[in-house]
């Protein structure tokens, strides 16, 4: 068999469900141990004769890759190819904003656009003043509710044609989200643990789930109680997009907005002009990642 190029929708530890060029949904396997394709990887894959899996044998550059620091301090690979990153937060869970900035700022950091939801909008009045903040700088902010519906077809116009990514802490809906979204989760998550023979509760993998109105989103569990980290403090300005545009005014090249003089992003949170809540997220990640990055 000629090999052939596909997709990684699916996967669950070394096995690997693929999308073909002819829209076939296969089951495959990985040749080495070295490659390890995530969901939305492009890879090259050959049926196997006289079996029903197929091989990967290799993974086509990647546009881009969501990571985090695994337990052992190794970047490990959550997904590969992402149009879009969607964070979402909710009320309750009592909203962690520290996260969402660490998320937008992977986001700066791989050079892929964002949007951020507020689900649960059932159980909240008017919505948080935050959202305003992320709305001033840019990125476009979805107030919706997965049980009522309200403001789904914002959220799918959003995604439409685009492979997005649903982050978040745990417990802001975003399974309740991608069921909503019309994607069929929930079975296709049993149908590869089944395939593979492993115990159905035991599963951590990830989906590529399409979309009925176009697009996918990518279900990940690693997103689920983690937020990245980034590779060296000079990421963590240009994660903060309003404060990477005040910075060309600082008076030294090598600020770090912190107490030094002539500083302009300092200068712009005291008029007002940047969010003194997103400059405090500034210094938490600045500290964090010099801890991470420190020997
Ligand atoms: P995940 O951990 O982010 O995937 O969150 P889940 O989708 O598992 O949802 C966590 C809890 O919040 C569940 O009990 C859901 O039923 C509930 N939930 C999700 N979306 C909404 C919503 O829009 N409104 C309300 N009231 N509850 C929701
Ligand atoms: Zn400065």
């Amino acid at each position: 068999m000629t090999p052939g190029d596909a997709i990684v929708i699916g996967t669950f530890s070394r096995r690997m469900r693929l999308r073909l060029a002819d829209g076939r949904e296969v089951d495959a396997r990985i040749r080495g141990k070295r490659l390890r394709p995530v969901c939305g990887d492009r890879v090259t894959a050959q049926e196997i004769p006289d079996e029903r899996e197929w091989l990967v044998t290799a993974i086509r550059d990647r546009d881009n890759a969501l990571t985090r620091p695994n337990m052992r301090g190794q970047i490990e690979v959550l997904a590969a190819n992402i149009d879009l990153l969607v964070v979402v937060a909710a009320s309750p869970p009592a909203p962690d904003w520290f996260v969402v900035d660490r998320y937008l700022c992977a986001a700066e950091d791989m050079g892929v656009p964002a949007a951020v939801v507020f689900n649960k909008s059932d159980l909240h009045g008017p919505a948080f003043p935050e959202l305003q903040d992320y709305e001033a700088i840019g990125y476009p902010t979805v107030s919706c509710s997965a049980h009522s519906g309200d403001g789904i077809d914002r959220l799918q116009a959003i995604i439409r044609d685009k492979t997005a990514i649903i982050v978040g802490q745990s417990g802001v809906g975003k399974s309740s989200l991608i069921n909503r979204l019309g994607s069929d989760a929930r079975l296709r998550t049993g149908d590869v643990s089944e395939r593979s023979g492993e115990g159905r509760h035991t599963t951590v993998n990830s989906m590529l789930l399409g979309l009925p109105g176009g697009g996918a989103v990518i279900d990940s569990p690693g997103v689920r109680d983690y937020a990245p980290a980034l590779e060296s403090e000079t990421r963590v300005i240009h994660g903060f997009r309003e404060l990477e545009r005040a910075r060309h005014d600082c008076r030294f090249a090598n600020c770090r907005h912190l107490r030094e003089p002539g500083c302009a992003v300092k200068a712009a949170v005291a008029d007002g002009r940047i969010s003194a809540r997103r400059y405090e997220s500034y210094k938490r990640l600045l500290a964090l990642t010099t801890r991470l990055n420190s020997p």
